[in-house]
């Protein structure tokens, strides 16, 4: 079906109003790119998530990084986008410019790299993002433990993306109709691990792929299975995603990491949403070997990422926005990830597909 006719199909389906929420930050970011809400009806609400990895990461897990970079011998490596977000009194940007050794690696595997070339000095990765990454992080590790690396331990702020649904679609509040899922992480963990949000909340779910099309597609999807009172977990992206998923990966996760709790940016600790090192890989975990303790830390006053990140505002809503909280000098991580909410509507605001 040509997307034209898609939209045509959606202005004639809809007949109420719904609330879906596009859970991935590669959506956020494609929706405004594409112009994708001036191709719906109005009856439509598409809300964004928590689905920006670099955004949930809690104040206090900043604070741990930065607490890393400081002490001497030791080398941080970590994805660009977690150089500017700034914790309780610094961030690692302002901690490299201080001399410290902050180092931006594009894979976890480069960090367990700069390991091997510095063996006098301990390396932490910090391992941030969804079932996407972990895999990553977790196939690194096991390579670390099968050359006897001594001097290489990760950080894991790796969160699961399923608990954090369930979340959302047990608040109230919200009203979430449709979740729009995520293409990436669904590639790894499949269509299985969502199926309580259509059979017990009664939420339609389909996961999309990342083309305005596939997400024009995905919310028809959502309005059909509402429409004729069918919830279900359906996948538009089966050019990448497996009923199954990726079942090697899952199978790597499974190997090195076990549940954990997880604190989520403005969601709180939700239980099994995250990943700690099992055995025989917790030599790896740098709180354990490094003695780092990793507490909840306030955010920044006035900031409202919580609030974005579930949903419950819009970013403008946030006081900040676009005054004291700008790309240039960013208040809180939404408005510091490529992804992030704050970010994408600040960048596309006033344009005429806002
Ligand atoms: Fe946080 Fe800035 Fe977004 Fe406000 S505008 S929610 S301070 S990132």
């Amino acid at each position: 079906m040509h997307i034209s006719n898609a939209a045509a199909l959606l202005a004639r389906s809809v007949d109420r109003p719904m609330r879906f929420m596009e859970v991935c930050g590669t959506h956020t970011v494609s929706i405004f790119r594409n112009g994708v809400r001036s191709l719906l009806p109005t009856e439509i609400s598409l809300i964004s998530g928590p689905g920006c990895p670099v955004c949930v990461t809690s104040q206090g897990e900043i604070n741990a990084a930065v607490e890393l970079a400081r002490r001497p011998g030791t080398i941080v490596a970590t994805y660009g986008d977690m150089l500017r977000v700034p914790g309780g009194s610094s961030s690692l940007a302002a901690e490299r410019a201080a001399g410290r050794d902050v180092r931006v690696v594009t894979s976890a595997a480069e960090a367990l790299h700069i390991a091997g070339e510095n063996p006098d000095r301990e390396t932490v990765f910090l391992a941030v993002g969804f079932e996407t990454t972990s895999p990553a992080t977790a196939a690194v590790v096991r390579e670390a433990a099968e050359k006897g690396t001594s001097n290489f331990s990760v950080l894991c702020l790796h969160k699961v993306v399923p608990p954090a649904l369930q979340l959302l679609a047990s608040d109230k509040e919200l009203q979430i109709d449709g979740f729009l899922l995520p293409g990436h992480v669904s590639t790894i963990i499949g269509e299985a691990p969502y199926r309580f949000l259509s059979e017990e909340y009664g939420i339609a779910c389909a996961i999309a792929g990342f083309e305005a099309e596939d997400i024009l597609f995905g919310v028809l999807e959502l309005v059909r299975q509402i429409r004729t009172d069918k919830p279900a977990v359906r996948s538009l992206y089966r050019r990448a995603v497996r009923p199954d998923g990726n079942t090697r990966a899952l199978k790597l996760l499974d190997q090195v990491f076990t549940a954990s709790d997880a604190s989520w940016r403005g969601l709180g600790v939700i239980p099994a949403s995250g990943y700690a090192l099992r055995e025989p890989f917790r030599i790896f975990d740098a709180p354990g070997k490094l003695g780092l303790t990793v507490t909840e830390a306030p955010v920044p006053d006035g900031c409202r990422c919580g609030d974005v990140l579930s949903g419950l505002i819009l970013p403008p809503e946030c006081p900040l926005f676009g005054t004291a909280c700008t790309p240039v000098n960013p208040v809180g991580p939404c408005m510091v990830s490529s992804e992030g909410s704050c970010a994408a509507h600040y960048k596309y605001q006033g344009s005429e597909i806002l």
